[in-house]
């Protein structure tokens, strides 16, 4: 278990330290280094002074060096994934998708080129586009997924040529720590640094003069501070925001059936996905029977410490998280009809009964703000244009779920939703050829993608007289 920080190609302790806690346990189980100002700065040089020489490098190489990181990884994946449970809370099963998730993105992105292309000729001009890297990126991301969001940014960075500092959440930095052992091993040093902080240093860092591009995920509120900072230096920015997604049920469905999907699509990872399923609209004809199949599946889920068999939902990661969820309970229980849950768990650590509530209205703080829990609001409907204007009556527009017996029914409803991607009949399927990302005040950008490739690199034009 690597403790030590990612600077200029050596594992090094920090100026300071951090205690790592197990969400499961409320106690800590690992204490890491943790960078001050003057690593920041070290950190930053040294990407810096590695960015020429890397940009150099052809895709090929520098995908090679990915694709030996990727293999490294999957070398010690059980190792990882038992380490995802323990800092990050999710069930080992979950813990091992992500890891899979993770290794498979790096592959993805070492494969990936953006080749010199002529985008236009005739006798008198050719004209060359090719793509140039940045420089130095800042990779920011958030606790829920703190493998997969690490991969998702340092694979398309450095395999179109950037060096790139990568900063954790501070409340899960181990993975990240992980990655970077390895990492050691394959890369020139700077090319990828890896710092912790005490949730001090993503200012610094996305404010740096050096720092040429910022790919931050988290919450809107951060999101935020990261675009104003970035507005000196005009800084390529993609913000990967907060979601409030609204699933529609359409009143062909079955409710047996479709409950399942909702509340799977509702408490995966504890609720704490961005994507998550944060509202449920169901139509009058199917509504109670659909509210009680959703609390019974909250009575019969598995609520345990996701290192042990059969866990289904584990805690939520942090104690800031956990007093906010517990919040949002006591806002469901003054406003609505507690059917499921509704409380803590009487045991150590941050765990949450899974809770179903009805019957609350679309002012409630429940259903305007995003839980980032295991708490799901069920909302009735009477007419479809009316549910739509609801659904889309938020800041946020991430993605969004239609559920029908008729594929065509709901991709009518899709296509009214105002969000990045909406799913009809499915819900999480992110290839990573595929963009993905916020509208609205869910994000600016695109990850995945040839977008989110492109993201990381500028156009570059050479405009030629041929006669
Ligand atoms: P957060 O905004 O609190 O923190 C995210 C990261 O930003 C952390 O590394 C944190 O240390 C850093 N940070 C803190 N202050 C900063 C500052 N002033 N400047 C720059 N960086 C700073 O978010 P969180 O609570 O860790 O994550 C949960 C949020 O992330 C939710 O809103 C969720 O929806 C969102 N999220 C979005 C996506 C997406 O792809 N859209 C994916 C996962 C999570």
């Amino acid at each position: 278990m690597n403790t030590k920080m990612l600077i200029n190609g050596e594992l090094v302790d920090g100026a300071g330290t951090l205690d790592v806690v197990n969400p499961a346990t409320g106690k800590a189980f690992a204490t890491v280094a943790r960078a001050d100002d003057a690593q920041l700065e070290a950190a930053v040089a040294a990407a810096k002074a590695a960015f020429p020489a890397w940009s150099k490098r052809t895709y090929e190489e520098r995908g090679a060096m990915i694709g030996q990181l990727a293999d490294a990884i999957e070398a010690r994946k059980d190792e990882l994934a038992q380490l995802l449970t323990r800092e990050q809370g999710k069930p080992a099963a979950q813990a091992m998708g992500e890891v899979i998730g993770g290794i498979y993105q790096l592959r993805f992105y070492a494969s990936q080129r953006h080749e010199p292309q002529v985008i236009k000729e005739d006798a008198k001009a050719r004209i060359l586009e090719h793509r140039t890297p940045l420089g130095v990126v800042a990779a920011v991301t958030p606790w829920n997924f703190p493998f997969l969001m690490v991969t998702q940014k340092i694979g398309p960075a450095l395999v179109t040529g950037n060096t790139v500092i990568a900063k954790p959440a501070p409340t899960t930095p181990m993975c990240a720590l992980f990655i970077a052992e390895e990492a050691a091993k394959i890369f020139p040093a700077g090319v990828l640094n890896v710092i912790v902080d005490e949730n001090d240093l993503g200012g610094p860092l996305t404010a740096h003069p050096d720092i040429a591009k910022v790919s931050f995920t988290g919450s809107t509120g951060t999101g935020r501070k990261v675009y104003a900072s970035g507005a000196d230096a005009l800084k390529r920015i993609t913000l990967e925001l907060g979601g409030n997604d609204a699933a529609i049920v359409l009143d062909d469905v079955s409710p047996k059936e479709i409950a399942p999907k909702l509340f799977n699509g509702a408490m995966i990872n504890a609720g704490q996905v961005c994507l998550a399923i944060k509202r449920v609209y169901a139509p009058a004809s199917i509504y109670d029977e659909l509210c009680d199949e959703l609390a019974q599946l909250a009575k019969d889920a598995v609520v345990d410490d996701g290192a042990n068999q059969g866990a289904q939902i584990g805690p939520v990661q942090n104690k800031m998280q956990y007093e906010k969820v517990l919040g949002f309970l006591e806002d469901a229980r003054e406003n609505g009809t507690v059917l499921a849950g509704g409380d803590r768990l009487d045991r150590d650590g941050y765990f949450i009964a899974p809770t179903v509530v009805k019957d609350i209205p679309d002012s409630a703080r429940l259903v305007r703000e995003e839980q980032f829990g295991p708490v799901i609001p069920v909302l009735k409907y009477d007419d479809i244009d009316d549910v739509i204007a609801r659904a889309n009556d938020s800041e946020y527009g991430l993605g969004g779920t239609v559920w029908s017996a008729d594929l065509d029914r709901g991709v009518e409803v899709a296509m009214k939703i105002d969000s990045g991607t909406v799913w009809v009949n499915k819900h999480l399927d992110l290839p990573f050829d595929v963009p993905f990302g916020g509208a609205k005040q869910s994000g600016i950008g695109r990850e995945g993608g040839d977008e989110g490739i492109s993201a990381y690199t500028q156009k570059h034009v050479i405009n030629m007289a041929l006669s």
